[in-house]
């Protein structure tokens, strides 16, 4: 994830406060150490070193995980999908900022990605890819996910008003800060300009916001933009939208979910019609004439 992660916590007692948001911090860093693929001591790495060769034994909870990223890259036709990185590395944003690939390497990475090459035994709790090249990247739900086990142990902890966020992209909200009104966050428009009117201020209260955008790693080549979210249907970086957000109860999923909508800005209705109370935003356009499509996220839609 290599991210920077803060909690924001209230309460009455200095030190428990301080003991639970430590604690949390550990969990996300041990969590950091499980499933970045860019360690090599990670279970991630592992599964991609040696899963194309033999069954790897994994944790209970990652098995549990890798099964939740499968049903959401059913239930997003595949717009989100973790065998996503042979793509990524090919578009040069695994060590880098993006650069064009090789036709030819291009076809080569489309061939190695889908779930479909995955097979999880939950029996006896092993992964194993079908075919070698096969390569996962948690990146586009790792950090939602570490998020949501952080705030079960801030809960757990007796923490009843607290803010966490990882790179602030995902954000989730434990009950309402002191005063009343529920914790309030600013989605800035497409582009760089911080300084620029936001968006929409979202209100959360035991509810996650993830932002997906195309700016966050991109690179420019032949006038256009070519962003670090890559559609695993077509193997070309997301072209369809410039920023997508969804709130949901849960972190892990508003994760997957934004990147999916940012890859395929059609979703957006079927999130509506399949997911009750989700409210999520799609930009679409350019940054100087953004269309803005959107679903119970306040004042959006003014753009
Ligand atoms: P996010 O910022 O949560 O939208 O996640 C983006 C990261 O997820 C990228 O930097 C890649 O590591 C990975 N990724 C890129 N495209 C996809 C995709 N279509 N599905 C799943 N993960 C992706
Ligand atoms: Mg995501």
């Amino acid at each position: 994830m290599a991210t920077r992660f803060e909690i924001v916590l209230h309460g009455n007692n200095p030190v428990s406060l301080r003991a639970a948001g430590e604690e949390a911090l550990d969990e996300i860093e041990r969590l950091e150490a499980q499933l970045s693929l860019y360690q090599p001591g990670s279970e991630i790495a592992g599964l991609n070193r040696a899963a194309h060769e033999r069954p790897v034994r994994v944790t209970p909870a990652l098995l549990e995980l890798l099964r939740r990223a499968r049903a959401l890259s059913d239930e997003t036709h595949g717009a989100f999908d973790i065998t996503v990185a042979p793509l990524v590395r090919c578009w040069g944003f695994m060590n880098g900022t993006g650069t064009l690939p090789d036709p030819s390497a291009l076809e080569e990475a489309r061939a190695k990605v889908g779930m479909c090459h995955i097979e999880l035994d939950a029996d006896n709790l092993t992964v194993r890819f079908k075919r070698p090249g096969v390569m996962l990247d948690l990146g586009a739900i790792g950090k939602g996910y570490a998020i949501d086990r952080a705030a079960g142990l801030l809960r757990e902890a007796g923490m009843s008003s607290a803010l966490l966020h990882g790179g602030t992209s995902t954000a989730y909200a434990i009950g309402r800060p002191p005063g009343g009104a529920r914790w309030k966050i600013a989605i800035t428009p497409p582009g760089n300009d911080a300084t620029a009117q936001p968006l929409s201020v979202v209100e959360l209260e035991n509810e996650s916001l993830s932002v997906s955008a195309v700016w966050g790693r991109s690179f420019r080549a032949d006038e256009k933009t070519y962003g670090h979210i890559i559609d695993p249907r077509t193997g070309v970086p997301a072209e369809n939208a410039l920023l997508s957000a969804v709130v949901w109860p849960g972190a892990t999923e508003s994760d997957a979910l934004s990147t999916a909508l940012l890859t395929a800005p059609e979703l957006l209705a079927e999130f509506v019609a399949h997911r009750p109370g989700i409210r999520c935003l799609v930009v679409g356009g350019t940054a100087a004439e953004p269309q803005v499509s959107v679903h119970g996220i306040e004042g959006a839609e003014r753009f």
